[in-house]
């Protein structure tokens, strides 16, 4: 699933190509990618729009549009764009401008269109937690003082933090030696100092390097991210740790796959 760097991705490429243009036209080939309005709503409202302005806030995607409604977008499992010369044939809704396609495709049909007025008030909007990139270290510390759930889990609550899934979340804890079983209440203030600088740093070293590529994720012109070859544990059970060289354990946890290694995290 496209976690906070691969949605930047795509939002900086989305400035690139569609920033300040009109969609001419709109395709609707799956209804049910648009949750709100009704899809013929939904076309006669944004044809003829221009995009103002494009935002992210932790994986959803905020289009606003000259009409001052916002095109708002969660990619959930497999959703993704691509930018091309034609119509792509899988495509669930193509957008239509003056110098190309802006193609929606999401084989699983997870993924969510909202054509709003309001998208402050969305509740999965409404209840999200800060932006990881965005808070100071000493309120990232305070936001684990009254919980009592496992680190993992809790990272990748969406209502708690902002952006992080199952890849980064692993990524973070094992960079500041926290095994992701650990309850939040016996993990010191230090070693929260440390996952915050940890996540702080590989959010911005994905996001430079255009996203991990695990599962469906390409950018707009369909190029995997370059984040891939910097991952130390996820995907890679039973391959040597980096750190200590034992074989990394992946675990079921919260219904997730969880890759640590069990000499590095405790
Ligand atoms: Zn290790």
């Amino acid at each position: 699933m496209p976690e906070l760097p691969e949605v930047e991705t795509i939002k900086r490429d989305l400035e690139r190509y569609i920033l300040h243009k009109k969609i001419k036209g709109v395709v609707i080939k799956e209804p049910r990618s648009i949750k709100e309005p009704g899809p013929a709503a939904f076309k006669k409202k944004i044809e003829g729009q221009s995009i103002k302005e494009i935002k992210r806030r932790g994986k959803v995607l905020v289009l606003s549009l000259t009409s001052k409604e916002f095109l708002v977008v969660h990619l959930r499992l497999t959703g993704w764009f691509s930018w091309d010369k034609k119509a792509d044939k899988s495509a669930r809704v193509i957008f239509l401008f003056s110098d190309g396609f802006l193609n929606f495709c999401d084989p699983r049909l997870f993924g969510e269109l909202r054509l709003i007025k309001d998208w402050q008030n969305l509740p999965m909007i409404k209840k999200m937690g800060p932006e990881p990139l965005e808070i100071s270290k000493f309120e990232f510390i305070q936001m684990f003082k009254t919980k009592r759930a496992k680190i993992k889990p809790l990272l990748m609550e969406q209502s708690f933090l902002a952006g992080i899934g199952n890849l980064y979340a692993a990524e973070g804890l094992f960079c500041a030696g926290i095994h992701p079983q650990r309850g939040v209440y016996k993990i010191t203030s230090e070693e929260l100092g440390r996952l915050y600088d940890c996540l702080k740093g590989i959010l911005s070293v994905a996001i430079k390097n255009r996203g991990t590529s695990v599962d469906t994720f390409r950018d707009l012109k369909g190029k995997e991210g370059g984040f891939s070859s910097y991952l130390k544990v996820y995907g890679r059970k039973n391959q040597p740790c980096f750190k200590c060289r034992t074989p990394i354990k992946r675990i079921t946890l919260g219904g997730r796959g969880t890759y640590f290694c069990s000499q590095c995290q405790h």
